[in-house]
């Protein structure tokens, strides 16, 4: 099996994991341009993609997911709160003004006033040209994806019938799952968990290959830890975990007060400290690779956060085989096979 990570941190997360068999893209958060670009460099080949899964709906997990989904035409696994959740975020919110809706409503109210006197009336063909009209808005209005679109965009400067559009949140299929529910994809069994972070309804995943007996696994974007996801890390051959922040560089760092405390929050991220605990303390050493992942470019530093894994696992004389190695925001990592 193998993991590469083509992209951690939060500017954007995308990591591609792999049997002889399946391959899985988890999360997409670049563009599908510089997603395509980094499989292209790290000798991925979208063409084996079987699926495209999500953890959450934040940016850095998902800004690529719809144009990646659509033009490699793979299903999409997701939660069906974070779906929701993401759905909402794409689906442009009407741009009529109120000025602009008072006009509508009164032309509305015109053109049925008119249907209304159209039966002893002459004056029928220009009435009747303006009911159709309004009728035929309404028509649309009954399909919701469209309605999103026609308020993106001025309805009258808009050439493209409709139809051929999709919406922002058109996904060429969608798969549900429920954290703590086993699913396949392949050869492949995953195992999603619930994560402690300020989106919908996040997750991490548990990845076994069900030819090679090996275990893979993705915990970023995690306030603390958990016992559901503590145990859920054992018995993993490669761990991508996060070791978002070094406590004094935060407290110092230029970040705004109110973001700080996000980022600190039992919602927010885990820092050098509390993973270097987990590793010291929760971790049963079993793992080939520990990659350390999500690092802030503001807030960390790759020494420190290396620095204060290193001293966690040398505490524990079982965990020496461990090697740990450091995802980076701006390029991929070479493939980890196990
Ligand atoms: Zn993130
Ligand atoms: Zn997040």
């Amino acid at each position: 099996m193998r993991m590469t990570v083509l992209a951690s941190g939060s500017k954007g997360n995308s990591t591609v994991i792999a049997s002889a068999e399946t391959s899985l893209l988890v999360d997409a958060g670049l563009s599908c341009r510089e997603l395509l670009k980094r499989m292209k460099t790290a000798n991925q080949d979208p063409a084996a993609l079987s699926a495209i899964l999500i953890t959450h709906e934040h940016q850095d997990h998902i800004a690529g997911l719809a144009t990646l989904a659509r033009r490699l035409r793979i299903p999409v696994y997701i939660t069906e709160p974070t779906h929701r959740a993401w759905v909402r975020m794409v689906t442009p919110r009407t741009t009529m003004t109120y000025a602009k809706w008072l006009d509508h409503i009164h032309a509305e109210k015109e053109a049925r006033a008119a249907a209304e006197s159209e039966s002893d009336s002459d004056r029928v063909p220009h009435v009747r040209e303006a009911t159709v009209g309004i009728l035929s808005s309404t028509t649309q209005e009954q399909e919701p994806e469209a309605v999103s679109l026609a308020a993106a965009t001025d309805p009258d400067e808009d050439e493209t019938p409709r139809e051929t559009k999709p919406a922002p949140s058109y996904l060429p299929a969608v798969q549900y799952f429920h954290s703590g529910s086993n699913f396949s994809i392949g050869d492949i069994s995953i195992t999603p968990f619930t994560i402690p972070h300020d989106a919908a309804d996040p997750c991490g995943f548990v990845f076994a290959s069900r030819s090679e007996a090996v275990r893979m696994a993705i915990a970023t974007d995690l306030g603390y830890m958990p016992p559901n996801v503590k145990s859920a890390l054992q018995r993993v051959d490669v761990l991508l975990l996060e070791s978002n922040h070094d406590l004094e560089m935060l407290k110092d760092g230029p970040y705004p007060w109110a973001v700080k405390q996000r980022v600190l929050s039992r919602v927010g991220h885990l820092s050098n400290h509390a993973t270097a605990e987990f590793l010291a303390h929760d971790y049963d050493g079993g793992a080939t690779y520990i990659v350390l992942g999500h690092l802030s470019e503001q807030n960390n530093a790759p020494e420190l956060a290396l620095f204060a894994a290193e001293q966690a696992i040398a505490s524990r004389m079982s965990l020496l085989g461990n090697r740990i190695l450091l995802a980076k925001q701006s390029a991929p990592l070479p493939s980890i096979s196990v």
